[in-house]
């Protein structure tokens, strides 16, 4: 065996030597990365190797089973050492050492620009370090952003004022003007990123409650590192509302509830409460957490058209895999039927695969337990009236 093949096979013992972390990816937790960062003693996936090939001062990449092992490029006596007296758990331990815990942490399926910024806060500003500099984003911002027109599609520059403090986000039309065009309240806001949907790379949706329905806005920044303090800066201000909600709740229960994540998202086509209508394309999001399927005419509409309440199979909800006998779907024939106490919603998705990836995240929804934040939300709603 030459030297390089003895120097890949030690690289891929170190891979799965136990106690190391090695076997997921040092910064998205992505299963099986095959990149080494040899200069921070790391393994990583494929794409997070991407992100360090824009810092070489810090990260310097190699493939383990592409690129050759040898004396060429570096050190390899030296680099192997070092890789094995490092590995994922010990670096993390130093570059994560104080991650505030309302920073998001991304994973594997994650937008690139959280990953980005998140491998780039580690490592390049290290952010995160026991003696590191100072932290960057409070709860307290102002500053520009990009928002979508609510009646069309133009993107104007607004000026946003978030206040943890008052517990209140504010947007402003007017550079100078004194009142501003929205004050949200920190309670009803979540923010994720919605790259595609948006149609740009840091394409941020914010959604909080107006008059019983959910107002989505979408934003985004030019600078990654500007939409992702924003991001941070709403989560943190989440968190600072939820401890002053839930002070007997531990913080490692509050953090999951910091931002909803929609379980998934897509077209269907959607009939009426007769089941005798015709079935309309719509745009919906299914959010897990307040248990709840919002369907859009459009995937940017300012608010949704309606809400299906999904509770829990104990209380009589139930999905199933078609329609009811004598039901018949107007382009599309994979059907869905959920089941509520008071009728049947009936769907039909526009291939079997979206129809089983709904299927999957419905029952998902259906058979986790509703929890007090559910019931709490449930009562609130009951008290406003609908548009
Ligand atoms: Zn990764």
């Amino acid at each position: 065996m030459g030297d390089r093949e003895r120097n890949k096979k030690r690289l891929l013992e170190l891979l799965q030597a136990e106690g190391t972390g090695n076997a997921h990816c040092a910064d998205c937790g992505a299963a099986d990365p095959d990149w080494a960062s040899y200069k921070l003693g790391i393994f990583i996936c494929l794409n997070c190797s991407g992100i360090h090939r824009n810092f070489p001062d810090i990260s310097k990449v190699k493939s383990v089973r592409l690129d050759f092992w040898d004396d060429s490029i570096v050190e390899v006596a030296v680099v192997l050492q070092f890789m094995t007296h490092n590995g994922n758990l010990r670096v993390k331990a130093k570059y994560e050492a104080r991650v505030p815990a309302f920073y998001y942490i991304p994973q594997a399926s994650d937008c690139p620009v959280l990953k980005e910024q998140w491998i780039r806060a580690k490592y390049e500003r290290q952010e995160f370090m026991a003696d590191g500099k100072t932290m960057s984003p409070s709860d307290n911002r102002e500053g520009f952003l990009w928002k979508r027109g609510r009646d069309n599609a133009q993107f104007l520059r607004r000026r946003f004022v978030l206040s943890a403090g008052e517990g209140l986000l504010k947007y402003y039309t007017k550079e100078e003007g004194k009142d501003p065009k929205a004050v949200i309240n920190i309670k009803d806001l979540n923010a994720t990123f919605q790259a595609e949907k948006i149609g740009n790379p840091h394409g941020l949706q914010i959604t909080y409650r107006r008059e019983g329905h959910i107002r989505n806005l979408f934003v985004y920044h030019e600078s990654g590192k500007e939409i992702v303090d924003w991001f941070n800066a709403l989560r943190a201000a989440r968190l600072r509302y939820l401890k002053m909600a839930f002070p007997e709740l531990p913080e490692s229960e509050l953090v999951p509830l910091i931002t909803r994540n929609y379980l998934k998202q897509g077209f269907m086509e959607k009939t009426g409460p007769k089941q005798r209508e015709p079935f309309k394309k719509r745009w919906f999001a299914l959010d897990p957490q307040e248990r709840s399927l919002l369907y859009y005419k459009n995937p940017l509409d300012a608010f949704e058209l309606g809400q299906v309440f999904l509770g829990s199979r104990e209380q009589g909800y139930e999905v199933y895999e078609d329609l009811p006998k004598g039901v018949r779907g107007n382009r599309w024939k994979a059907g869905l039927t959920i089941v509520t106490p008071e009728r049947k919603f009936l769907f039909t998705c526009p291939s079997e695969k979206e129809q089983g990836e709904w299927l999957e995240s419905l029952r998902d929804v259906l058979s986790r337990p509703l929890t007090a934040l559910n019931l709490l939300t449930a009562s609130a709603e009951s008290g406003h009236s609908r548009r």
